[in-house]
């Protein structure tokens, strides 16, 4: 069997590549090894964490409002079957809707493991009745994406199913009395807060000295506040795990550090330490494309890699592994396959921690500013003096925006908030768009509504925030 093009991996990286390969009128075979398509984000990522987040954040507004507003709601009783039923059902109706589309584009879609022979050849493996006989596929070009899985050290490897990664968590098994969450990445606290919602009691422990690393410090704040009474405390930083062990069917866990010392015995343990790129056993040794110390497959702008015949796109390609990040690499490949002068410019890749309350930026950030020696004007417009803040009673977020002190054009922009992660996007336009900040502050923005903070946080550059006062500046 030839195609002109294959992709190896069915993520929103493989299944983007695949259906905008077919909407410009090239065959292509999609190979993906599992049953079914969407990869890590649809089957055991993005979605099923943001379908428990949801019933995570409907208890916690529900918490708020009996607390503040004179509400009166009982405590929820929690069917946990009914709702992992109901998380597996979106992601069924995705999938499905994925194979559907996958069909009507004409894009065929082998269930195989593949692999390189040569620059243009893949060996698939399995006995799914959509393999070609003599096992193999010959290619003009080949869009790996093979995307992520979770990182386990080997000292957590104990073969109990109590130690967990995020896919084990997302099974949603049942709620553990205690669960610890070791790393304070936005994984580990996405599933601490939904596990703590639904009733455990969360403990997170990182070894460096804040949650969330990489994340500006000041976004990082109101969120570490609200866990905190979330967790009621049982944050731990600057604090290592050094041993774990089954014991009387709970996980006797080993803590070094300032933030705890000794032990401790939990029902369920999340490792959620990072995430590692599938390379190992792709036959990339037969092609030219290399991989670097990371395990990352090496390409340049145009996600080609050294193999003229091969492009990488996706979590595989490298950070940040993020499903938007991955569906434009993929359409960038795309493109350049059919001759356009498309390249990826890592201007605004937008970032969201969804939590509550939720952490977004895109473009430059003040950690990669004091870094690389950018000089930055930011801007920052607190959330207490939005009406609809107010009206939320969601007053701790605060917007800011990051703006070059020379030409005026905005470089970066960080939300933190509830809703911070649909906000961003507006950010990340205007990144792309090389606004300015007057470009922002003269948009007329509708009243009352939390995007107003993004003009707000314009206006403090001007000195010109009708509701604080904060003199001019510049
Ligand atoms: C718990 C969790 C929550 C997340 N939340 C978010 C979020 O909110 N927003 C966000 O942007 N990102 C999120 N991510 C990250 C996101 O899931 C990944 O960035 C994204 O899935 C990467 O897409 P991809 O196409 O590169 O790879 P993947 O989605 O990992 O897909 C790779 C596919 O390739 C297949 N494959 C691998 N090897 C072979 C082979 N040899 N032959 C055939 N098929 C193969 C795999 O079976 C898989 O289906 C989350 C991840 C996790 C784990």
């Amino acid at each position: 069997m030839h195609a002109p093009v294959v992709v190896l991996g069915g993520g929103p990286g493989g299944y983007a590549a695949a259906f905008l390969a077919a909407d410009e009128g090239l065959e292509v075979v999609l190979v993906e090894a599992e049953p079914r398509l969407g990869g890590t984000c649809l089957l055991r990522g993005c979605i099923p964490s943001k379908a428990l987040l949801h019933v995570a954040k409907v208890i916690e507004e529900a918490h708020e409002l009996t607390e503040g507003w004179g509400v009166e709601f009982s405590k929820p009783t929690i069917d946990i079957d009914k709702v992992r039923a109901r998380k597996d059902k979106v992601i069924e109706t995705l999938t499905g809707g994925l194979g559907q589309l996958a069909k009507r584009r004409n894009v065929k879609v082998i269930r195989a493991r593949g692999s390189f022979e040569n620059s243009t050849t893949l060996v698939l493996e399995g006995d799914d009745p959509s393999i070609p006989e003599g096992k193999k596929i010959t290619f003009d070009y080949c869009v790996v994406a093979t995307g992520s899985v979770p990182a386990m050290p080997p000292a957590f490897k104990i073969g109990s199913d109590r130690v967990m990664d995020s896919t084990g968590a997302l099974l949603l098994r049942d709620i553990p009395a205690k669960l610890l969450v070791i790393g304070g990445g936005y994984i580990g606290l996405e599933m601490g807060t939904v596990y703590a919602s639904l009733g455990s009691k969360v403990s997170v422990v990182e070894m460096t000295e804040g949650l969330l690393p990489g994340a500006d410090r000041d976004l990082v704040k109101p969120l570490h506040n609200k866990l905190k009474t979330l967790l009621e405390n049982r944050i731990y930083l600057n604090t290592k795990v050094g041993s774990i062990a089954e014991v009387d069917n709970q996980v006797e866990v080993t803590f070094e550090g300032p933030g705890k010392f000794g032990h401790e015995r939990f029902d369920r343990v999340l490792v959620s330490v990072g995430r590692r790129p599938v390379t190992q056993g792709l036959g990339l040794e037969n092609t030219a494309a290399q991989v670097n110390q990371r395990g990352f497959i090496v390409c340049d702008k145009q996600q080609r890699t050294n193999d003229p015949h091969i492009f990488a796109i996706g979590d595989v390609a490298g950070d940040p592994m993020l499903a938007h990040k991955a569906s434009h690499e993929a359409r960038v490949a795309i493109e350049v396959i059919l001759g356009r002068p498309a390249v990826f410019d890592k201007a605004a890749i937008p970032a969201v921690v969804f939590t509550d309350p939720e952490i977004a930026w895109a473009g430059l950030t003040d950690e990669q500013a004091k870094r690389e020696g950018i000089a930055v004007a930011t801007e920052t417009y607190p959330w207490a003096a939005s009406g609809r803040a107010q009206a939320l009673g969601r007053t701790e977020g605060f917007t800011k925006w990051l703006i070059d002190p020379e030409t005026q054009r905005v470089l970066g922009c960080g939300i933190v908030g509830s809703g911070a992660g649909e906000l961003i996007s507006e950010a990340a336009l205007a990144i792309e768009m090389g606004c300015e900040i007057r470009d922002v502050t003269e948009t007329v923005h509708p009243h009352p509504t939390l995007s107003e903070t993004l003009m707000n946080a314009g206006e403090v550059h001007f000195g010109t925030a009708t509701e604080i006062y904060k003199p001019k500046k510049h």
